[in-house]
C-alpha cells in the first residue's frame, strides 16, 4: 500500500513538471492585449503564461524590490524610455539569440541585448483636415514656426512619449536647435498641455487646435469609434531622418529560473505567428520587417523610421526633462 503510494507520488512527481510548466509576466502592456497572445502560446506549447498587470513604474520597483526572490520570467513594458530604465535598474539580463536578432532590426532592440521591441508605435503629427493641408507639415521643428501660433497641441511633458522624442531630436539635431523647436511649441500652443494622446487627438477633431503630436494606434482607437472626425495623419521628418518611432519590448528577467523558457516565449512573440495577434490588437506596427501591418494600420501609408535606436530615449531622457522644464513645456 505504501510503496504503491509512494510510487504513485514519484510518478506524478516526474510527471508534474511538465504538465505545470508555466511562465509568469509581468506586463505593463494593457492585458486585453496579451491575454489573446499568451493564450496562443498556451494552446500551442501547453506552457501556461501567468500576466501580473500593473504600470511600468510600480511593476518595475516590485521587480527590483522582489530581487531573486522574484517570480517573474519576462518583463514586457512599452516605451525605449521604460525599458532602457530597467537595464539601469538590472532588472533584466542579456539574450543570445539569432532568431530574436534575425526577426527584431537593430534600432528596435537593446545594444545590449537585454530586450527586444515587439511592436513599433509612431509618434507624429495629427491635424484637423478642414483646417490644414498635408503640403503645410514637414517635420516635428517645424511646428516651433510662428505660423501655428495658438494652433498646437501637445501632450503634458511628464509623460514619457514626449521625453522620449525629445530625447531623440536631442541626439538628432543637438541641444540648441532642440530647445528652439520646444519653445518654439510652448509659444504655439491652443490649449494646457493634454493629459493623454486620445482627448489630444479629439481636440484636433472638434476643432480646437489644428496640428498636435500623438502616438498612431491612438488614433487608430478614436477612428474606429468616431471615423467620420476630420483628423488626418502626417508622418513628420520623411525628408529628413524619418518619423519617430517607439516600441513595446520585452527581455528575461534577471533572476529567472527558466531563462530557456522564458526565451523561447519572446522568439515566439518575434515570428510571423505571434507578430500580428501582437500588434494589430492595438493598431501597431509589427516589429518584424518580414509582417504586413493590418489593413487597417496598412491604410495610413508606408513611412519612413527614424532608426536611431530607442533605448536614446532613455539614455537621453534626464537631458530631455530638464530641456522641457527650461522651455516652460509643463
Ligand atoms: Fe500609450
Amino acid at each position: 500500500m505504501m510503496k504503491k503510494a509512494l510510487a504513485a507520488s514519484v510518478a506524478l512527481l516526474m510527471v508534474a513538471p511538465v504538465f505545470a510548466e508555466e511562465l509568469v509576466v509581468y506586463s505593463s502592456r494593457a492585458d486585453n492585449l496579451l491575454r489573446p497572445v499568451a493564450d496562443a502560446y498556451q494552446k500551442k506549447t501547453g506552457v501556461t503564461i501567468k500576466l501580473v498587470n500593473d504600470k511600468a513604474g510600480p511593476l518595475m520597483e516590485k521587480l527590483k524590490a522582489e530581487g531573486s526572490n522574484s517570480p517573474a520570467d519576462v518583463l514586457i513594458t512599452v516605451d525605449g524610455g521604460n525599458l532602457w530604465q530597467a537595464t539601469q535598474m538590472g532588472l533584466l539580463r542579456p539574450i543570445n539569440s539569432p532568431v530574436l536578432n534575425g526577426n527584431i532590426p537593430a534600432h528596435l532592440r537593446d545594444p545590449k541585448n537585454q530586450w527586444y521591441g515587439l511592436s513599433v508605435r509612431a509618434r507624429t503629427i495629427f491635424y484637423n483636415t478642414a483646417k490644414v493641408k498635408p503640403a503645410e507639415l514637414s517635420t516635428y521643428a517645424a511646428l516651433a514656426d510662428p505660423k501655428w501660433k495658438g494652433r498646437l497641441c501637445l501632450r503634458t511633458s511628464n509623460n514619457v512619449y514626449n521625453q522620449s522624442l525629445v530625447g531623440t531630436m536631442l541626439a538628432n539635431q543637438g541641444q540648441a536647435k532642440t530647445m528652439q523647436t520646444v519653445k518654439g511649441w510652448v509659444g504655439n500652443l491652443a490649449a494646457q498641455p493634454f493629459a493623454d494622446d486620445t482627448a489630444l487627438l479629439e481636440a484636433i477633431g472638434s476643432g480646437r487646435c489644428d496640428v498636435g503630436i500623438a502616438n498612431t494606434y491612438y488614433y487608430g482607437r478614436l477612428m474606429d469609434k468616431k471615423p467620420n472626425l476630420p483628423i488626418g495623419i502626417f508622418f513628420a521628418d520623411q525628408q529628413g531622418k524619418g518619423t519617430h518611432v517607439n516600441v513595446s519590448g520585452a527581455g528575461v528577467t534577471k533572476h529567472t529560473k527558466k531563462a530557456a523558457q522564458a526565451q523561447k516565449f519572446i522568439e515566439w512573440l518575434s515570428g510571423s505567428e505571434a507578430q500580428n495577434l501582437f500588434a494589430d490588437l492595438n493598431h501597431e506596427y509589427p516589429a518584424n520587417p518580414k509582417v504586413n501591418p493590418d489593413a487597417k494600420v496598412a491604410k495610413w501609408g508606408k513611412f519612413k523610421q527614424d532608426v536611431i535606436n530607442v533605448s536614446v530615449a532613455g539614455s537621453n531622457q534626464k537631458k530631455a526633462v530638464m530641456l522641457m522644464k527650461q522651455a516652460g513645456y509643463k
